[in-house]
């Protein structure tokens, strides 16, 4: 099967007028290099995805766009956060590219790892995923914690690349099975390893951000890691069961205890009856609250109403 080669880098920009000019400079610099070497088409694009920003990011865009052959832009009607600009970019790119590239408008993913990932590609991988081989730029705060975050992840169960962020290669195919995918509550990364076919990693170094500010604050990187453990795992449920279960075991060596101190004659009048029945009542609301927990975990994965599998390839097809 030959492979087409349109290919889509999708950027999301919330703020970003201080470094979109040198982000530009050298992305022009890249795709000029790849369709030189016929390795992309000259149909490529760089899209922008302007995540509704207070400055002038969207006048900059609309600016490089005209200026700038290899450039374009889609723009939000208001700030939904960096996961849904994202993949508001994913979904219109797609419907243009055969090879779509996601990454961060401030330069700190390697631009020069795309050679890689589209060399992956024309090996037949359909994903490929960036991942961090070192955080030496990053402070001791941020490191700490996303690195803590991605084990946490493995704790819970939830199929994870580990120091993967969103500087991925997606194949076409991969993004229109990634639209069956219908839950709002967005952890992009965690979801890509759900799709399967061929996947492959490429390591780069994390840089520094070229100018502006984090648009990360504490406050979203901390929501974020919330949403990625509750839209994935239902172990926090099973945790709770499990606590239940232990609870009521305790209760029922407890009652025997009691029984045995009041045959023994040493219980104060009224104490046994109090002693079992908090025990008894705290063990069995809490194996309840687990029980009712299993079914809420299963209506929570109903919800979602994800695809229960993807068919790579019909032979059926395949003979047309
Ligand atoms: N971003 C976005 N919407 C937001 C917040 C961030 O589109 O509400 C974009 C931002 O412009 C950047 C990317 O998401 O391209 C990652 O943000 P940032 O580099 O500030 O995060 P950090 O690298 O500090 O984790
Ligand atoms: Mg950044």
């Amino acid at each position: 099967m030959e492979k087409k080669n349109i290919l889509y880098i999708v950027v999301p920009c919330y703020n970003e007028e201080e470094v979109l000019n040198e982000t530009t400079k050298q992305l022009e610099k890249k795709m000029n290099n790849l369709v030189e070497k016929e390795i992309i088409s000259n149909q490529s694009r760089v899209m922008y995805v302007n995540d509704g920003s207070k400055d002038k990011t969207w006048e900059l865009i609309e600016k490089i766009s005209k200026e700038h052959e290899y450039f374009t832009g889609i723009s939000l009607s208001r700030n939904r956060g960096h996961q849904n600009a994202l993949l508001a970019g994913l979904m219109t790119a797609k419907e243009y590219a055969d090879i779509v590239i996601s990454m961060d408008a401030d330069l700190q993913d390697d631009i020069n790892a795309i050679d890689e990932m589209l060399e992956k590609y024309h090996n037949g991988c359909d994903i490929v995923y960036g991942v961090r081989s070192s955080r030496k730029k990053d402070s001791w705060f941020k490191k700490t914690t996303a690195q803590g975050f991605y084990k946490f992840m493995k704790l819970m169960g939830v199929d994870i690349v580990y120091n993967h962020a969103d500087y991925r290669l997606t194949s076409k195919r991969v993004l229109e099975h990634f639209s069956d995918y219908k839950e709002v509550n967005l952890f992009l990364r965690g979801m890509f390893p759900l799709i399967g076919y061929q996947s492959d990693i490429v390591y780069y170094e994390r840089k520094e951000r070229v100018a502006g500010t984090s648009k990360y604050p504490l406050k979203k990187m901390l929501n974020f890691a919330w949403d990625g453990i509750t839209s994935f795992s239902v172990r926090p449920i099973r945790f709770i069961l499990i606590l239940g279960v232990l609870i009521f075991i305790i209760s029922c060596a407890i009652t025997l205890y009691c029984i045995i101190v009041k045959l023994l004659g040493n219980a104060v009048t009224g104490w046994t009856f109090l002693a079992c029945s908090i025990w008894m009542l705290a063990g069995v609301q809490m194996l309840s609250l687990g029980i009712i927990g299993e079914y809420v975990g299963k209506m929570y994965n109903e919800t979602k109403a994800r695809p229960r599998y993807i068919v790579s390839r019909n032979l059926l097809e395949e003979e047309k």
